[in-house]
């Protein structure tokens, strides 16, 4: 049986319909969000009423592509405008606060940081593209080890911390050109799985091909 502590707001690749993206919510009325692509700030506007309600809102940035992080300025900005909310945005992203300023987010509106202390969240520097830095994390939120790659077309950075991991997000294709090609990657998910770990699919750019190869032996759902 597999517990799962992230949920998706979608699990589309780049150009599908709904962006890749997670959240969960966590205590003290605080809600951590796994990017921010163009599709997620109205996802947020439909079902949390734009996090309007929650006192700490984190967003973790993998990287700045528009299906990850198309609408955290926008976010910021309106959590801040409207709400006078300040979010926190976990991210290493080179280009982040360029991002922020030239679209007019003001600096009060949200703080950058790097690591989340009581989540042990710690960002992994992977390789997505060569036009692009790109990250994954690992992180403990209640009780679980996560590792989630963001966006990598290798795992070698994540290796390290599969160890004692009980779930995995991973970013899955079938040609593994920017991202993890899906028949390389099945010894290495098949040997988690046995060992215990829940291991979920995402970034899906043909979800039907993919649960073919894989027999459905991982969560795609
Ligand atoms: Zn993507
Ligand atoms: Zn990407």
């Amino acid at each position: 049986m597999s517990k799962q502590t992230l949920t998706f707001l979608g699990r589309d690749a780049g150009f599908g319909n709904q962006n890749n993206s997670a959240y969960v919510e966590l205590n003290n009325n605080r809600f951590l969000l796994i990017d921010c692509g163009y599709t997620v700030f109205n996802k947020l506007k439909d079902n949390f009423d734009l996090l309007s309600h929650y006192d700490n809102v984190q967003v973790v940035i993998t990287h700045l592509h528009n299906d990850h992080a198309g609408t955290i300025s926008h976010l910021a900005a309106c959590l801040y405008f409207k709400y006078n909310k300040k979010i926190t945005i976990i991210s290493k992203c080179k280009h982040l606060e360029e991002l922020m300023t030239i679209t007019g987010t003001p600096k009060e509106a949200y703080e950058i940081v790097d690591h989340v202390d009581d989540l042990n969240l710690k960002l992994i520097e992977t390789k997505h593209t060569d036009y692009l830095d790109a990250y994954g994390f690992k992180a403990t939120i209640n009780g679980r080890n996560i590792v989630y790659t963001g966006d990598t077309y290798t795992l070698e950075p994540f290796i390290p911390y599969l160890e004692d991991c009980d779930e995995f997000y991973m970013d899955t294709s079938l040609n593994g050109e920017c991202h993890v090609n899906i028949e390389k990657a099945l010894p290495l998910l098949r040997d988690l799985k046995n060992k215990g770990t829940d291991v979920f699919l995402m970034h899906l750019q043909n979800k039907e091909k993919i649960e073919e190869i894989t027999n459905k032996e991982f969560y795609t759902e």
